[in-house]
């Protein structure tokens, strides 16, 4: 109890570093980001000569911008809590894939696509799609050679509570067990500079927010599940 204690103390005490840090940077991003699209409308046919450097400039910016995002929602997320809305999980799910097909055609990637859940959950749709795409992301960075996706949605109770579950399974590099305990810490990532290490903290706090349940099993060079439980709406 003590440690978790500890632990809680200590996000908070990121959450509210993180929060000043990302605020004090959005400004001067958003002063580049402005700058720089006035100075390419100057440019006007000229801006063909620095192309390359062009494009990498506003790649990095968005970048920039997508980790600001991640970060303050890490650390404020009663402020970016929306409201909540009832959805059919497989609507959901289907929505989330033209987000990420570039990354499916870039690998040899199968998708198998079961949706049998007949129940209606209640989460703000952004989010449910956010946490998804996460998953599904992570999945497809752990099968760079190619694989197979399963996407599923089932009915399913949990301790007497009906709800429905969501696995995301992927046939990929797995996890070690060091790994898996600490996939879920603000920050821990084993992608070096293309990884944040927010995705699964923040996918777990929002699951948790709508009295859901994260659950994951992996087996190294076999692949990983993740399961999202999330009760019915009432
Ligand atoms: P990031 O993807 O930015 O590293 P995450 O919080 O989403 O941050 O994931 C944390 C870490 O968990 C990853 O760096 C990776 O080591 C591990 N991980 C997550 N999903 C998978 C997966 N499907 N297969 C193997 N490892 C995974």
């Amino acid at each position: 109890a003590t440690k978790q204690l500890i632990m809680s103390e200590k996000l908070a005490a990121i959450g509210e570093i993180t929060a000043g840090v990302a605020h004090e940077i959005n400004n001067p991003v958003a002063v580049l980001q402005g700058n720089f699209d006035v100075m390419c409308s100057l440019l006007g046919d000229n801006a063909n000569i620095a192309r390359t450097e062009i494009r990498l400039i506003d790649e990095q910016v968005s970048r920039i911008n997508q980790i600001m995002t991640k970060l303050l929602q890490f650390a404020k997320p009663e402020e970016y809590a929306g409201f909540v809305e009832r959805h059919d999980a497989g609507e959901v799910i289907n929505d989330c894939l033209p987000l990420v097909q570039h990354l499916l055609n870039r690998a040899a990637i199968n998708v198998t696509l079961t949706h049998t859940s007949t129940r209606f959950i209640v989460m703000n749709r952004t989010e449910l799609q956010q946490v998804l795409v996460n998953l599904i992301v992570n999945a497809l960075h752990a099968m760079p050679d190619g694989g197979t996706l399963t996407l599923m949605d089932q009915d399913m109770a949990r301790d007497g509570e009906p709800g429905i579950l969501i696995t995301i399974a992927d046939t990929g590099i797995g996890m070690a067990p060091d790994v898996m305990a600490r996939i879920f810490d603000p920050f821990f990532t084993t992608k070096r500079r293309e990884g944040t290490g927010l995705g699964l903290s923040i996918s777990k706090t929002l699951i948790d927010r709508q009295g859901g349940s994260f659950d994951v099993t992996s087996t190294p060079g076999e692949g990983t599940t993740f399961l999202i439980w999330l009760p019915e709406a009432s």
